[in-house]
């Protein structure tokens, strides 16, 4: 006790002012000034983000809080005060008098509180002494328990240091950074509740939980006795972050085990971007922060970017990728069949299997919209396979209707390599329908082979030897060269329509063409033409013994009856030809 006392005179109180009105503060600091003993040293922040980095990097005793100044929700605001502030005392201040308002802030908690109306000197200075002694008490009691037990911090000028280096190399590499800034609501309750030693334990178990779903590049930092930073690098366009957003949303969604006790928590995470929210540590910091704020205001775990724009982009992606894990259970999705010509003899060799989705409100979804998303979530594994199940089941019903003979081809996502039962899964399907496999033809991008090459081609030689073909798709867009790709089975490339359209407008696209075409064939691999849509294109195509031809010409592509229709119309005018 007399440790306590002696630490408190002669004193020197410091104190964090948080009010928007500059006269407010003076008039606080001249309230205060009378008291010689305590000699206040006064701080002004009217911004909520100077607010957070003061609170943090600051040593204060008393935090002085006029209730207008918070970030959207008083309460949630209070919370993120007690607890990063490391449990300092809070004098509340505002308009109402004390029996309107002080129940509600002391349950959120408030230290203290007092009516403006009334104020005087004596009563703040009451207040404040009241509350320095009371603080210093606990903290002589405690020492600095709190701190040490909250380990597992990493120190803000190494994090600082890291999201610098992180900076530097995203410019090097002209490529963005995410910072995301997560923060428990309500970390104060677990402290009362379970007491410090275990409300750390259940940060440190998110964190691991957290680590789980980051990738090798991103860094985790618990950069607060109740909150982390992660630093997501590389990240190519915002569907990464989206996807690690969802993964983070998941896991803190899961219940913990503490003591054989299971307890939710809830977080708010806020974002920033580089470039689009600065290039300094210190700007992504605050605006991260200052988006965690604006989270704060929804329920339950939630979201925000700095970046209204890509806010929206976010939650786009993410409502498109719940829906769509609907839309494969709901029988949404529909394949459609594009013809594919022999332009020798003008008889439809194949057809190419293309993706549809038949949402619920917005009518048709192109695949161009919706396969990025299934892509980096995962959902083109199972979607993938259920293509190639209709497939098959549409290449059976096809001989059965009189047009046997006819190549069923199917796009395969690099994604889908990812599934290491891949073969086990396509040889399973195919033994269940019982085809000729030698319809089946896999279209693949130079992409999908370059991400594991030898992993590639083994698979294409297991497929290949139950007698699966594959075709090179988009062909010419890539790195690769045709001769690199002499080693796998390939057996058609498929120039992209990019070329094709261009006829007539570039010499260059002539140039390709014919260029793809005579290496193809001396390598005796066949070649389509995709995107055809003039006479002219198709003329220039024959005159360079193109093999096949698919496009708008002949046919769109189309649901599986107009097909079936399509197939007879062209079987009875060529029976009528002869
Ligand atoms: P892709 O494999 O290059 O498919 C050809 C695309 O060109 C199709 O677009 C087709 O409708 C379009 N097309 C065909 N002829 C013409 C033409 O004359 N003019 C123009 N402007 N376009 C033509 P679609 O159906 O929108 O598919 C887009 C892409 O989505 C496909 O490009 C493919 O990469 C992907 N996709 C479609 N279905 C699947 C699927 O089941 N699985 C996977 N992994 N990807 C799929
Ligand atoms: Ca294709
Ligand atoms: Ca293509």
């Amino acid at each position: 006790m007399t440790l306590a006392v002696k630490k408190l005179n002669p004193g020197h109180v410091r104190l964090l002012v948080l009010t928007p009105e500059y006269s407010d503060f003076l008039w606080l600091g001249a309230l205060l000034s009378r008291d010689s003993e305590m000699e206040p040293d006064l701080t002004w922040c009217p911004d909520l983000i100077d607010c957070d980095d003061l609170i943090r990097n600051t040593h204060f005793d008393v935090i002085l809080w006029d209730c207008v100044f918070h970030g959207g929700s008083e309460d949630a605001f209070l919370q993120y005060l007690s607890v990063s502030s490391n449990e300092k005392p809070v004098l509340a201040l505002s308009a109402e008098t004390a029996s309107e308002r002080a129940p509600e802030l002391f349950a959120n908690g408030a230290s203290d509180y007092l009516c403006r109306q009334t104020l005087d000197h004596w009563g703040l200075r009451r207040a404040v002494r009241c509350l320095w002694y009371r603080q210093q008490l606990s903290e002589s009691a405690h020492g600095q328990l709190g701190r040490e037990v909250a380990s597992g911090f990493i120190n803000r000028d190494l994090f600082f240091d890291r999201l610098q280096q992180a900076l530097l190399r995203a410019e090097r590499a002209s490529q963005r950074l995410a910072l995301l800034h997560i923060n428990l609501d309500d970390f104060r309750s677990f402290n009362e509740s379970f007491g410090y030693q275990k409300s750390d334990q259940i940060m440190l178990k998110l964190a691991e939980r957290l680590r789980q779903n980051l990738r090798r590049v991103d860094s985790l930092m618990r950069i607060g006795g109740d909150e982390f930073a992660i630093i997501i690098e590389k990240v190519e366009d915002s569907l990464d972050i989206t996807q690690i957003i969802r993964k983070i949303v998941n896991a803190l969604g899961e219940s913990l085990s503490i003591d054989g006790q299971n307890v939710v928590v809830s977080a708010s995470l806020g974002v920033a971007t580089y470039p689009e929210a600065g290039d300094s540590p210190e700007n992504l910091l605050r605006r991260a922060n200052r988006a965690m704020f604006e989270a704060k205001r929804d329920p339950g775990t939630s979201y925000r970017f700095y970046d209204r724009q890509l806010h929206i982009t976010a939650g786009y992606q993410l409502r498109l990728e719940a829906d769509l894990r609907n839309a494969l259970r709901g029988n949404e999705l529909e394949v459609y069949y594009q013809p594919r010509i022999d332009l020798a003899s003008e008889e439809v060799r194949g057809v190419e299997c293309l993706l549809r989705w038949n949402h619920p409100e917005r009518g048709l979804v192109g695949p161009d919209e919706f396969i990025p998303v299934a892509e980096r979530s995962g959902l083109i594994v199972p979607i993938g396979y259920w293509v190639i199940e209709q497939a098959c089941k549409r290449l059976q019903e096809c001989s059965e209707l009189g047009h046997p003979g006819l190549v069923f081809a199917v796009n395969l996502s690099f994604r889908q390599f990812h599934d290491r039962k891949m073969t086990e899964t396509i040889f399973r399907i195919i033994f269940n329908a019982n085809i000729d496999t030698s319809l089946l033809e896999l279209e693949l991008t130079e992409s999908a082979m370059m991400h594991d090459p030898e992993y590639a081609q083994r698979c294409l030689r297991e497929l290949n030897q139950l007698g699966i073909s594959f075709a090179l798709d988009d062909f010419g867009t890539g790195f690769s060269s045709l001769s690199n790709l002499q080693h796998l089975p390939i057996s058609l490339v498929k120039i992209d329509k990019s070329f094709v359209q261009e006829l007539g407008q570039s010499a260059d696209a002539e140039h390709i063409i014919r260029a793809i075409i005579s290496l193809a064939h001396s390598l005796q691999i066949s070649v389509v033409a995709e995107g055809v849509e003039t006479e002219g294109q198709l003329e220039f195509l024959r005159q360079q013994h193109c093999d096949e031809i698919q496009g708008y010409y002949y046919a769109r592509p189309m649901p599986w009856k107009d097909l079936v229709q399509f197939l007879d119309n062209r079987s009875q005018s060529a029976c009528l030809q002869q």
